[in-house]
């Protein structure tokens, strides 16, 4: 089974060289776009790549604003902060991502609480959120959402899309609804991933996107803050130092951050984005072919919901047990051919073991038996 695994991904990339998990792919306009902006001498916070990136960005997505940062990370940690997210806070996510969706809350000085993920989706499970939020949360008279236990608030949630899958969109905004709690979805890895026809990130009250170099398209490093008008005009203003606008007098009116994306990031942007159509044409082909190889075994391969188009980021499958997921694991890796386990869950890392979370079976029966396979975009000749 692994040998002929490792059969098909070697004639899937054509190659007998080391074949890594996932690698960028430059063959559009890349090096004319950067040198560019080496010819104008613009290469840094100012730049026409920037305002393009952007226009492109939300135009793509359907948001009404997309703002462009140094990375993904410092966009979530900006959108927690519009989302309202303050010291001494809680806000609610999955313990299934990477470890950047609860370092930004902790940025704020907020605590993370853990709730799990539905097996399906492998995002943010609404029933899981449902249920926490029964036995341990309630209303005040003004409407604010607090733990029983202290009384603390519990300003948002951060569901995550994970390897591109979407989340179950409609059940989670009925809960944050309900509970009055700010969405703010964590899209660092759903670029091109639309549930129900709408592109992630465009549900809550802001989305946020990372093209760090191993995403589905990339600026070297960046992020997105994806959101309305007004949140959106705000993240601007926050990003770049919160500076008023004036032709030479510096005012800032609170404490800004420099977290804005280098015009040269962005030409890199605006090249990779022209061809993201076609990434992803490549990857949902590649999927396809993992899935129909997979196929009656009993190894699963993780296939995008119902009613949604994934950008197939990251290819998966669940393994039946954790042995069986070790030895693909070792078989592959010693051939040259790179895998992964998913990540250990957030609630086991030394900062975030002490949070609060509710029943997590779902993901630490996934944490044993993911596997994240070869996902680079392939251009089949022909
Ligand atoms: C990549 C990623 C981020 C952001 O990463 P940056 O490297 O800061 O751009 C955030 N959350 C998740 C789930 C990610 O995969």
């Amino acid at each position: 089974m692994n040998e002929q695994l490792i059969s098909f991904i070697r004639d899937y990339f054509g190659t007998s060289d080391f074949i890594p998990l996932h690698a960028p792919v430059f063959s559009g306009r890349e090096k004319d776009y950067v040198v560019d902006t080496i010819d104008s001498t613009f290469v840094s916070s100012v730049g026409a790549y920037v305002d393009r990136f952007e226009q492109d960005m939300a135009s793509y997505t359907g948001a009404p604003r997309a703002v462009a940062t140094v990375n993904g990370t410092a966009a979530l940690h900006i959108a927690l902060r519009l989302a309202g997210v303050e010291s001494g806070d809680l806000v609610i996510t999955q313990p299934l991502t990477f470890v950047a969706t609860c370092n930004a809350i902790a940025y704020c000085g907020a605590e993370p609480v853990f709730v799990d993920v539905d097996r399906h989706t492998l995002g943010l499970s609404p029933q899981a959120l449902e249920t926490w939020l029964e036995d341990n949360a309630q209303l005040d008279a003004e409407g604010v959402c607090r733990a029983k236990a202290d009384n603390k608030a519990i300003r948002a949630c951060v569901p995550m899309h994970t390897f591109g899958h979407p989340a179950d969109l409609d059940g989670l905004v009925a809960v944050c609804q309900r509970w009055n709690l700010n969405l703010v979805e964590d899209a660092a890895e759903s670029l091109g991933s639309f549930y129900k026809g709408r592109h992630t990130g465009t549900f809550g009250a802001l989305g946020t996107l990372s093209f760090n170099g191993n995403k589905i398209m990339t600026t070297g490093g960046g992020g997105m803050i994806l959101a309305g008008e007004e949140l959106g005009a705000h993240a601007k203003h926050l990003t770049t130092t919160a500076k008023k606008p004036h032709p030479y007098e510096y005012i800032h009116d609170e404490v800004g951050y420099n977290y804005r994306l280098p015009n040269l990031n962005a030409a890199l942007g605006c090249a990779q984005l022209e061809q993201l159509e076609s990434f992803i044409e490549a990857k949902r082909a590649l999927a396809a072919g993992y899935e129909a190889f997979f196929r009656g075994g009993d190894i699963e391969f993780v296939k995008e919901p119902a009613e949604c188009r994934s950008n197939y980021w990251l290819n998966a499958v669940v393994c039946e047990n954790k042995a069986q997921r070790d030895a693909l694991l070792k078989s592959t890796n010693d051939q040259g051919v790179m895998t992964r386990p998913i990540w250990a869950l957030m609630n086991h890392l030394a900062m975030y073991q002490q949070c609060r979370k509710g029943d997590l079976h779902n993901a630490e029966w996934l944490e044993a038996r993911v596997v994240n396979l070869p996902s680079s975009v392939v251009v089949k000749a022909g």
